[in-house]
């Protein structure tokens, strides 16, 4: 095999890392280079490949493969043993040394590590673990650091990927049992699911309080997984099924929602096409709802259903329960409040503060919304009501936004 020099690796595994969604760092413990120690902090910087946290904030990431050589064959995916993509290593020297380097010049905030399987899932796991441990041990590397855990390694190497790591992740992959067994045969859900388990004791026993001793900090951003949709049948009933199985299971910070994407040379058991992008936004919006708004799966959507693409989960919600509206904004509890399309958790428990001093009236909503003409339909105040609005007939199309236009040319 040609050598490629260093320029070209990273071109060819940061391009291959791409196909990676769980990468938000949100929930990291802030460390710092205060007291002349470590190399920089989290805070700032400028990056490489940005993520999202769900409190807004954007963050930066040199994100790499440490090698797209894989021994397994995972049929969706374009590093699979039987691809005939160019091929790159990195070895653990040339990773800190990439990562340090960005680092001080302030492109990133962080690295986030995963890699195809090399020789065996111990040995890929121990390159891995050997990275995060040189960059902290060896040059006090204060980042945020986020490993992708091979489940097949042994559960001493996931424990020390743990402990080095501000967040690791642990790809559950698809949806159903039944298409990981059929598209990636050498993966086992047992497996998965046994290091998901695993990490979650340890992310426990690292956060009890009132401990003596307390254990070395455990993955303190927790963990997180990725489904790839639109790869299998799987509705979107069933993938929230399984999400909010991840979930109540092993206390997951995140399910990242990766739309399937074409690859190469692939097996006549994929999808020609890509699902819509928006299928990956709906999903994620549902999901938002099932972790901060209060919603079981099942109000948002039926196991064999998928979500209407044309408008988000609550309002689809809100126009199948109008039984439930207008909601009168000065008495609504919190819970009933969040339920209202439009009006998010920042903004009801904003009016909930003011409530206290004065009856609100529609233009304290609008000072403390974004929009309130989606509102409208939905709520009492002081001086408003929407009388038969909430049941009209044409409430939906009103409510439903226009499909997003392509621009003229001319
Ligand atoms: S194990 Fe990971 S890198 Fe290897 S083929 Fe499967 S999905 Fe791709």
């Amino acid at each position: 095999m040609a050598t490629l020099d260093l320029k070209r690796k990273l071109a060819i595994l940061s391009d291959a890392a791409k196909y990676d969604a769980s990468c938000a760092s949100s929930g990291g413990t802030k460390r710092d280079s205060l007291g002349g120690k470590g190399v920089g902090s989290v805070d700032g910087g400028m990056g490489i490949c940005h993520a999202y946290a769900p409190d807004g904030r954007c963050i930066s990431l040199l994100k790499l493969l440490l090698t797209n050589f894989c021994v397994y064959d995972c049929a969706y995916c374009v590093n699979r043993v039987s691809s005939n993509t160019e091929r790159a290593r990195f070895n653990v020297d040339e990773v800190v040394d990439l990562t340090l380097g960005f680092y001080k010049r302030n492109y990133i905030e962080g690295l986030f590590l995963s890699s195809g399987i090399i020789r065996s899932p111990d040995y890929t796991m121990e390159e891995m673990v050997r990275v995060a441990r040189t960059l902290r041990e060896t040059h006090h590397f204060r980042g945020y650091i986020h490993l992708k855990v091979i489940p097949e390694a042994s559960p001493e190497l996931v424990n020390q990927a743990a402990l080095y790591a501000d967040r690791v992740s642990i790809n559950i992959e698809l949806p159903r049992d039944d298409s990981l067994a059929r598209l990636a045969p050498e993966k086992d859900v047992g497996g998965i699911r046994r290091a998901m388990g695993a990490v979650r004791l340890g992310v426990e026993a690292g956060a009890e309080k009132g401990r003596r001793a307390r254990p070395a900090k455990f993955a303190p951003a927790g963990q997180s997984t990725q489904m790839i949709v639109g790869a299998d049948a799987a509705t979107d009933g069933e993938i929230l099924k399984r999400s909010e199985g991840l979930y109540g299971a092993y206390r997951l910070k995140r399910v990242y929602y990766s739309a399937f994407s074409p690859i190469p040379d692939a097996t006549a058991r994929l999808p020609l096409a890509r699902p819509p992008l928006v299928r990956e936004h709906r999903l994620y919006q549902a999901d938002w709802l099932m972790r901060f708004y209060g919603f079981e799966r099942a109000e948002i959507v039926a196991e064999n259903d998928d979500l209407d693409l044309e408008i988000d989960p609550k309002l689809a919600w809100a126009l199948r329960n109008r039984g439930d509206f207008p909601l009168d904004l000065n008495t609504a509890c919190r819970e009933q409040m969040l339920r209202v399309p439009g009006l998010g958790v920042r903004s009801v428990d904003r009016m909930i503060e003011v409530r206290r001093f004065k009856t609100l009236v529609l233009e304290d909503v609008r000072r403390l919304t974004r929009g309130l003409e989606k509102l409208k339909p939905f709520i009492v105040t002081g001086d408003w009501t929407p009388g038969a609005s909430t049941d009209s007939a044409d409430l939906r199309v009103r409510m439903t936004p226009p499909p997003p236009r392509q621009l003229d040319l001319f």
